[in-house]
């Protein structure tokens, strides 16, 4: 019956999770998890959501399967590029020598306002992640001195935003707003779909801010101590589908892109490494570096899924080509890949670029729970991942590391793999042999898996 179910969710879901554009879709006959735009435009979720009636400002579709950067709505604002970066430090919420004793620094940034009911990307995801926190004995008093709760009250600014998105971009979402207060709920972009309410670029701009506000702690702990804690931004909108010129894919601000600017130009961090685990390529963050040598981005994600984009050639360009890698894995790819992928790919990549921080974008939707996508990663994966990465940081760049969270729908797996991943962190042990079952799972393809990994290998000469 394993095998069975296995069999089914790999036919059923062939590598799809969000949904793709119209062009796309009209060549795909099977039925997926996901939003679909259907032929009158509207868009359609398949369990039994719909959204009639948006105003859509959704962008033009190429027939590529990839995505055009521009023609959207904020290309019209007309605004001009941001002249005079500022790059005033923030102030720290929790004295030094408290970061310096803990292991987890982190914040969240619920957005409940920014919500649409029956859409994955809901108020339920970081909600159900605190409760389970919680319940896991990770929030109480007992712990306090080892994870700090950062309470974030301010918002990024206009200006650390528009280090990487366009001026024009963010200023013509805060515009819109007025609109979206009309109707409630606007479409800003057809593929997830992307929408807007009334709250939406202020819940943004709280999760850029809490995120920059995470780093900060983490690189000021890193100053007194060789073992800073691990930073973690539980945050939404997520936001590595972001480009430059407009939001895309359930994502609005690129908190990761703007954390790497923030480290670069405010802490003088300069060589940024950001793991993508997420188990949709993060097309916007992969974009808006893909000419930059001081970041490196390194995706591992399910190939043929949204938005198309994450080739295996995909390796960057001018001055930064070499610091862009994409690893796309075969559908059912778990724990056994993701593990030979971490000391056979993502370790020797590091180890080669010398990082001075490693950001994480970290999805949970990999998981073999997730119904928007099929890869068969379990919250066992996810600790370990997480500990790896933690003991990578220690081990290149004085152990400053923050995770972002992107995407993960299933709350229950979601909620649990965050908590795998604090247990991690902090140097607990892990629960996963409670929380995950094997029984559901199936073979790994690791014939593919192993094709693939030494293919990466050789293009980026490992
Ligand atoms: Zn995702």
């Amino acid at each position: 019956m394993a095998a069975a179910r296995g069999v089914m969710k790999a036919s059923a879901n062939p590598g799809l999770g969000l949904g793709l554009g119209p062009g796309v879709l009209r060549q795909r006959l099977a039925p997926t998890f996901g939003i679909h735009e259907n032929i009158a435009g509207t868009s359609t979720f398949q369990r039994g959501y719909s959204v009639p009636k948006l105003s859509s400002f959704s962008a033009k579709w190429g027939d590529n399967n990839s995505y055009s950067k521009s023609g959207s709505l904020f290309d019209g604002a007309n605004l001009s590029p941001l002249s005079g970066q500022s790059r005033s430090k923030r102030e720290l919420l929790l004295p030094v020598p408290t970061l310096v004793d803990s292991k987890v620094i982190f914040s969240a940034a619920p957005a409940y306002g920014h919500n649409k009911e029956g859409h994955p990307e809901c108020k339920a995801r970081v909600s159900a992640i605190m409760k389970a926190l919680d319940q896991a004995g990770l929030a109480d008093e007992s712990r306090a001195k080892e994870i700090l709760r950062l309470d974030v009250k301010n918002m990024a600014s206009v200006e650390e935003v528009a280090t990487v998105h366009n001026m024009s971009y963010v200023k013509g979402l805060r515009e819109i707003m007025d609109k979206a207060r009309e109707e409630k709920l606007i479409l800003l972009d057809s593929t997830g779909p992307t929408y807007a309410t009334e709250n939406t670029y202020r819940e943004a701009m709280m999760g850029a801010g809490a995120s920059l506000a995470v780093l900060d702690h983490v690189v000021a702990a890193s100053r007194e101590t060789s073992t800073p804690p691990v930073g973690f931004a539980l945050v939404r909108p997520p936001g590595h589908h972001a480009i430059a010129t407009r939001p895309m894919g359930f994502c609005v601000f690129g908190n990761v892109a703007v954390a790497a600017r923030h480290a670069q130009r405010v802490h003088g961090l300069q060589r940024v490494f950001i793991i993508d685990f997420d188990v949709h390529h993060g097309n916007g963050t992969n974009d808006i570096f893909y000419e930059d040598p001081n970041v490196y981005y390194l995706s591992t994600h399910q190939v043929g899924g949204f938005p198309g984009t994450g080739k295996i050639d995909e390796v960057g360009e001018g001055k930064g080509e070499g610091t862009t890698l994409n690893l796309p894995l075969p559908g059912g790819s778990g724990d056994e890949a993701m593990s030979a992928v971490f000391d056979e790919v993502i370790v020797p990549a590091a180890q080669r670029f010398k990082p001075d921080i490693i950001l994480v974008s970290a999805g949970y939707d990999a998981h073999y729970l997730d119904e928007l996508a099929g890869l068969q990663f379990t919250t066992g994966t996810y600790f370990r991942l997480a500990s790896h990465i933690k003991q990578l940081a220690g081990d290149l760049c004085a152990g400053r590391c923050c995770f972002f969270l992107e995407g993960g729908y299933d709350l229950k797996a979601l909620s649990n793999s965050v908590v795998e991943s604090f247990r991690a962190f902090v140097g607990d042990k892990s629960m996963a042999h409670r929380l995950d079952n094997p029984a559901v799972l199936y073979d790994e393809p690791s014939i593919l898996v192993r094709q693939v990994i030494d293919e990466v290998r050789s293009i980026h000469s490992l």
